[in-house]
């Protein structure tokens, strides 16, 4: 089976290395030159149009509005191979993945959401969690190939929106659980305890789990290298804000920490990962 992939950043660059390794031809296109070396056993293509020649293309851009303009405005589907199955793995808003499956439709491409869970190292592993909704057969079909790519895949129904707001609920209560590491660290720095201490006894007793494990190691070294960048992570907090406001539900803690992302995207921490919340903006 032959694979396009467009968006060859932390994330893509992370998971092409597993589909070669899987054994399927890949051809990838990004919008800066990416060295072949870095990138073993894949094909470079010079236009993303060359991509969607293939049986399956996965995109795994930025956000709406990169996809938007990669795929839709310049007339991607009007051009793919009849019979293409186009995966977009990105975190991008359910109202979206809602009309991109509708134009897929019409265009007779299928259409699967995809959003993951897994940072870079994660995704370079192959230990990716894949939330995928849409028609069945498209599922099916790509099923073996996200495989190559994932510890588990989650399906997750028929209606695209299903996955991308499951993502963005996962991300918003990561954020969440940072800012809550955060303030607990606040409060017990300012009685003199070590946040490695702290962050000891939290995690040996009432915290266990992957996120606390992770992100308390960075708040704790201050390390704050990407990882997933602050911008994106703000993107994602404002798909959720959007989300909510659609469905009619009410989110305060999300306005909470969209605000913090908010603060040190615009004081030029934005490429930083997102736990940088941790260290900026806390002075009372
Ligand atoms: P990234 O390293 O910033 O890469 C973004 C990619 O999008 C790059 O290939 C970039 O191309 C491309 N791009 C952006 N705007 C474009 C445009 N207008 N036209 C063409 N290409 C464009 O981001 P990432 O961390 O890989 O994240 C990608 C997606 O995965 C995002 O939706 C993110 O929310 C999601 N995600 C990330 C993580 C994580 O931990 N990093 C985890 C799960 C999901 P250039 O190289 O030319 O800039």
């Amino acid at each position: 089976m032959q694979i396009g992939f467009i968006g060859l950043g932390s994330m893509g660059s992370a998971m092409v290395h597993n589909l070669v390794k899987a054994g399927y031809e890949v051809r990838a296109w990004n919008r800066s030159p990416v060295a072949a070396e870095a990138l073993p056993g894949v094909t470079l293509l010079g236009s993303p149009r060359e991509a969607v020649q293939a049986d399956v293309v996965f995109t795994m851009l930025s956000d709406d509005a990169a996809i938007r303009e990669v795929v839709l405005d310049a007339g991607l589907l009007e051009d793919a191979r009849h019979g293409l199955i186009h995966v977009v793995t990105s975190t991008i808003s359910a109202a979206f993945a809602r009309e991109l499956a509708r134009l897929h439709e019409d265009a007779g491409i299928g259409y699967v959401s995809a959003p993951v869970l897994g940072r870079p190292n994660v995704a370079a592993s192959g230990q990716l969690n894949i939330l995928a909704a849409g028609k069945a057969d498209a599922v099916a079909v790509i099923e073996p190939v996200l495989a190559a790519l994932s510890k588990k895949v989650w399906k997750l129904g028929e209606d695209p929106a299903r996955a991308n707001a499951a993502k963005l609920a996962a991300n918003m209560m990561i954020a969440m659980a940072i800012e809550a590491m955060v303030e607990g660290v606040a409060l017990t720095e300012g009685v003199g305890l070590d946040r490695a201490d702290f962050f000891e006894l939290i995690l040996g007793t009432l915290f266990t789990g992957r996120v606390y494990e992770s992100y308390s190691a960075q708040i704790t070294s201050r390390s704050f290298e990407p990882g997933f960048k602050a911008k994106l992570a703000l993107k994602d907090m404002r798909l959720a804000s959007e989300l909510g406001k659609e469905t009619g539900c009410t989110v305060p803690m999300l306005d909470v920490v969209r605000e913090r992302l908010s603060s040190v995207v615009s004081a030029g921490l934005g490429e930083m990962d997102w736990s940088v919340i941790a260290d900026t903006g806390r002075s009372a």
